[in-house]
């Protein structure tokens, strides 16, 4: 099999979902595909460790990082929190000017 890069493109608009039956894993389509087009769905981690996931899909609904949808409004306030402490930090390490 080619190896690809593009496993977590598009993830915010999947063109497929996926479910586990019988320990066997279903990708069912969402829309209809074009031959060729790649498979995209969202494999929808929890937020444990969160920023191990990284998205680059470049959709502007994207929250950045590669978690299930209804985990998207506590993962918003999640990356908040860490934007302010780390905001936090820098304005202690910051020299002020004399
Ligand atoms: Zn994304």
């Amino acid at each position: 099999m080619k190896p690809t890069t593009s496993k977590y493109v598009l993830l915010e608009e999947p063109n497929c979902y996926y479910q586990v039956r019988e320990e066997r894993v279903f990708i069912h389509a969402l829309r209809d595909i074009i031959a060729g087009e790649e498979l995209t769905f969202n494999y929808g981690y929890d937020l444990d460790g969160f920023e191990e996931h990284p998205c680059r899909c470049g959709s502007a609904r994207c929250v950045g990082y590669i978690a299930a949808e209804e985990d998207w409004p506590r993962l918003r306030e999640l990356i908040e929190e860490r934007r302010s402490s780390r905001e936090g930090i820098e304005e202690k390490i910051t020299p002020k000017p004399f």
